[in-house]
Formats: structure tokens, sequence, C-alpha cells
């Protein structure tokens, strides 16, 4: 017998086979893990890191992504905000609007870590330290090697996050992705007291926006570029807002860049037995950057087309497409085309819509994070932009699927 063919027998011997397998314990991978589960599905989550990891994030999770998490899984909390501020230093206006609990400060390390731990108490293993190196789909299931040995599974939902590679193999990756930057600063207690708003600055770089996120003891920090045509020198950028923000002295932690996927791909999100979810489908929002709420509702959008359809692949496909992905799609429409009004690179437009419309905008972005509209409905009372946007091409195929 060659060797080829005996180290296959061995693989195969010690396979761990699963319906299910999650590749990703962020938060989109661990709510279709969670779905996938309490329909009585085997289900495995690959992670390559050591659990807990920590993520480049500033942890605002908004309240309609707060309302799509069960009631039952409990995370720790950092601080609840209420309020949020749109700043326009430039223009010399502020706009405020205040909602109960409109953003839910979490750390992400542990706010993960919750939602895999209860993951697992449902029944998923979770491998952590675990890299998928290589996948191959055969006629019925779908083969993953990694440094801890073979997989198998029927169904495979790539959760790899905004550097996604192993999708890359099956989807083409025409998301745009553009980088950001965080840090945690530990100002005064006067100084933290002076930032206890969400507050979003849209005065700090073009085509982009700084925010200032009260956590308890510490402030998130962070610059994210909106539009792909602004280059900007975002560590320059960090230091010279701190000094505008009068926190030079601070002491600044955890300092990193990182990207986020303000586009989605445009070929399909699910084919065959595999669908992609949260960032490496490339479902943030383009006007606040926004991820976790797509990363939520795709993760469980995923894990319920497969429970519910799991004998017919193809089925599965359609009701996660239907169902799932194109009413995200159709928001993520709207909130491009608004974004490229908001961080255009000739800053004068954006500057009309704060000088006459700030207050709608502020209220409008306080309505929307919390969930009680959202920007389709939005559109409803103003019909003449409507007309355009369904006009625009769409990027998805759906219906040929
Ligand atoms: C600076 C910054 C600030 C942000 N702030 C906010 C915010 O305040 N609010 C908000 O809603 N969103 C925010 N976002 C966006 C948010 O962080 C993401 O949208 C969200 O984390 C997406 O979740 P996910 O589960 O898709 O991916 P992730 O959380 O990135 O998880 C992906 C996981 O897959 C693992 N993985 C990757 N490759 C492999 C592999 N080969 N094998 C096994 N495992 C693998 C990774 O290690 C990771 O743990 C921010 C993003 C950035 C960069």
């Amino acid at each position: 017998m060659s060797l080829a063919i005996q180290s296959f027998i061995d693989q195969t011997k010690t396979m761990q086979k699963f319906d299910v397998i999650i590749i990703g314990a962020g938060p989109a991978g661990a709510m279709a893990a969670i779905e996938v589960a309490k329909q009585g599905l085997s289900v495995a989550v690959l992670e390559k890191l050591i659990l807990p990891r920590r993520k480049v994030c500033a942890g605002g999770l908004v309240k309609r992504a707060v309302k799509l998490i069960p009631s039952e899984i409990k995370y720790p909390i950092e601080q609840q905000c209420h309020t949020i501020t749109m700043k326009a230093k430039h223009l010399n206006m502020q706009f405020v609007e205040t909602q109960k609990d409109l953003v839910t400060m979490v750390c992400r390390s542990s706010f993960d870590e919750a939602l895999i731990k209860h993951a697992s108490g449902l029944g998923v293993q979770v491998w952590d330290n675990t890299n998928v190196l290589h996948i191959t789909p055969t006629q019925n299931n779908i083969i993953l090697e990694s440094n801890q040995g073979v997989f198998s599974s029927q169904y495979l939902i790539f959760a790899e996050g905004a550097m996604a590679k192993l999708s890359n193999q099956f989807w083409k990756d025409n998301r745009i992705l553009l980088p950001s930057l965080e840090a945690d600063v530990y100002a005064s207690d006067k100084q933290l007291k002076a930032h206890q708003n969400a507050m979003f600055d849209f005065s700090v770089i073009r085509g982009g926006y700084a925010w200032v996120f009260p956590k308890g003891n510490h402030l998130s920090i962070g610059l994210a570029v909106m539009n792909k045509t602004c280059k900007t020198q975002l560590q320059q950028a960090f230091d010279g807002y701190l000094q505008t923000l009068g926190l030079t002295g601070a002491k600044v932690v955890n300092r990193k860049g990182f990207i986020i996927p303000l586009s989605p791909r445009s070929e399909p999100l699910a084919r065959g037995r595999m669908l992609l979810v949260g960032d490496t489908a490339g479902l943030a929002d383009p006007i606040t950057a926004e991820g976790l709420t797509y990363a939520i509702q795709s993760g469980l959008g995923a894990g319920k087309a497969v429970s519910q359809a799991f004998e017919h692949p193809e089925e599965v496909v359609k009701i996660y497409l239907t169902q799932t992905i194109q009413p995200i799609l159709n928001e993520l429409r709207i909130a491009r085309l608004l974004a490229k009004v908001i961080y255009h690179p000739n800053t004068m437009l954006r500057n009309i819509v704060f000088k006459h419309y700030g207050n709608r905008l502020c209220t409008g972005m306080a309505d929307l994070i919390s969930g009680t509209r959202d920007y389709a409905s939005s559109l409803e009372k103003h019909p003449f932009l409507k007309k355009v946007i369904k006009k625009l091409p769409h990027k998805q195929q759906i219906d040929n699927v």
C-alpha cells in the first residue's frame, strides 16, 4: 500500500465528524453555533487563536444588536451609554440625542468569550488554537485539515472575520477593506467624566470619523477611514486627536490598527454547503462601521437556515440568502449611498447636510442604532431619494442562485 493511501486511511480513522463546522469564534461564528446546536445538530467551532482572544474593536454594542441576542445569554458590560454626540467642530456644531441604552459598551474579549461559552454549554465543541489550513469539498461533505488534525462536516460556515483567507478559495474577495485604529486610553477621573457620551467626531479626518467611547475606567478612542479614496496617516491623526482632546499625558494601551469591511462580496454569500457570515461576508455598516449587528444577524440566520433544511443544501442556500442576506443587503445599499455623501472627500456636501439637517441626522442615527427605524423606512419619507436608490445596480445576483 502506498504511503499516501496509508496516510489517508489513518486520517479518516481519527477524523472528527460533525454536522456543521464553523471557522472562527467571533460573534458571527458563536451565534451560528448557538442556533445550530439548539436544533440538536452536532457542531464544532474551530478558532485559530487561544481563547479568550483580543479583538481590535471599540466594543460599542448598539441597541439593535443587543435586541438580537437571546436574553438567556449573559455577558459582562463595561458601561451603558444613553447619549450619542455627533460633533462637527470645524462648523462649531454639535448634535446630541438621548435614548435609553443606545450603546452597551463591552470589552470584546469577554463579550466574545461569553457567547462562545454559552455555545459550549449547549454542546458545541470549541477547538481553539486550531488553525484550518486547507478545505476540500466533496459530494456530501467537506474535509478540513488543520494543525489539530482532520475534521469533516456536512456544512461549513465561514466566520473568519475581516482578515478572511480560507473563504477566498471559493469566493472572489472584492470587499472594500478600510483601515482603522483603536486604543484604550486611561485618563484622569475628571477627563473620564467629560466623556460620558458615545461621541462620533466628524472634524478629525477627511473621509472618515473619530470616536470616543466611555468604558468605565477608560476610554476607547479610535479613527476609521470610510472612503477608499481618502488616504490618512492614522497614527499621526491619532496623536493629534489626543492633543485636541487634552489627553496627551494619558496612558494609552493596546493601540492597534485593523481593517473594517465596508462593502459585501458581490457573489451570493452561500453556495453548495458553504455559507459566509459577519465580516467574512463584508457586512459592516458603511456609515457607522458598526459590524456587530450584522455579524450576529447573519450568524443566527445561517444557523437557522442550516437547521431548517439540513437535508437539502439548495434550500439552505435559498433560505439564508432570501431571509437573512437580502434584507441586510437592501439596508447596506442605501447606507452606502448616504455614506458617499457623508464621507465625500470634498467636505462641502457633508457640511451642508450638517448645517441644515444635523439634528435630524443625529436623531435618525439614534433611531437606527436602537432599531426603531432602518435605512429603508427612513427613505419612505423621501420618495425622490427612494426612486434614485431603487435604480442603483444590484450587485448581488440572489435570484440566480
Ligand atoms: C477598530 C475597530 C473598531 C470597531 N468598533 C466597533 C464597534 O464599536 N461596534 C461594532 O458593532 N463593530 C465594531 N467594529 C467591527 C466589529 O469588530 C466586527 O464587525 C466584528 O468583530 C465581526 O465579527 P465576526 O464574528 O465576523 O469576526 P471576528 O470577530 O473578527 O472573528 C473572527 C474569528 O475568526 C478567527 N479565524 C480567522 N481565521 C481563522 C482560521 N483560518 N482558522 C480558525 N479561526 C480563524 C479569528 O481569530 C477570529 O477570532 C470595529 C472594528 C474595528 C477594526
